[in-house]
């Protein structure tokens, strides 16, 4: 089944990386930018996390050590929160870069798009508000496209909207279309907590992650 969800993941990496290309007048992402990596929920499915822990178990002792301590703080934090929707910084941010890049998720190899909501509405990622994706050409702080700004960028297609939301790409169709299944799908904290499998980071297995197939 992993096999299958290879295949998903390399018709999507295609799909994704000619969207961003057609787009790249108005996006920003670079290695170091690493804002939608944190305060945020990070769901996964279980396929995801299957091939996400391949790449965990490969990392270094070292680094193995630093994850679990970020995983342990976080769960503290969220133990203590009583909101609704729990936020944070993903534990796998090391230095501002993903230690698991290749393995990464598909919430994180789509995020800074402008995206299509399953209400139909088109998303704005939110870090344009932050001044990167689509701040070249979005209204301050607003949530349309400045005709101004645009006319002053001297770039010739709009911005568009794909369909690059998280429900989307895990939609049924995919699993019927590639034979595998996403299977439960969670925040990606969630999976370690209630595993209760990052307890203390003393040896080599200390990212134990047991639903593995
Ligand atoms: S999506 Fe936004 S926050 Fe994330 S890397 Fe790209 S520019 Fe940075
Ligand atoms: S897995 Fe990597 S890309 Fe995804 S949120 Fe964590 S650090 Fe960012």
């Amino acid at each position: 089944m992993l096999s299958n969800y290879i295949l998903y993941l390399k018709f999507l990496d295609e799909k994704l990386s000619s969207f961003f290309e057609r787009q790249k007048p108005y996006i920003c992402c670079q290695k170091g930018c690493a804002l939608c990596c944190k305060n945020a929920q990070i769901p996964y499915s279980k396929i995801e996390m299957d091939y996400f822990m391949l790449g965990a178990w490969q990392l270094d002792l070292n680094t193995k050590k630093i994850i679990a301590n970020n995983i342990k703080q976080i769960a503290l934090e969220k133990m203590n929160y009583s909101g609704k929707d729990f936020r944070y910084d993903c534990p796998f941010l090391i230095n501002n870069e993903c230690a698991v890049y290749q393995y990464r998720g598909i919430i994180c190899r789509s995020f800074g798009l402008l995206n299509i909501g399953s209400d139909g509405r088109i998303k704005v990622p939110f870090c344009c508000f932050q001044g990167l994706n689509y701040a070249n050409v979005m209204e301050d702080g607003g949530n349309k496209i400045s005709a101004e700004k645009f006319k002053k960028s001297g770039i010739k297609e709009e911005p568009a909207a794909f369909h690059t939301n998280y429900e989307f790409l895990t939609d049924p169709d995919f699993e019927k279309m590639f034979k595998f299944s996403f299977g439960e799908k969670k925040p990606l904290i969630d999976w370690f907590i209630e595993q209760q499998s990052v307890a203390e980071p003393a040896n080599k297995d200390n990212i134990d992650y047991k639903n593995r197939q």
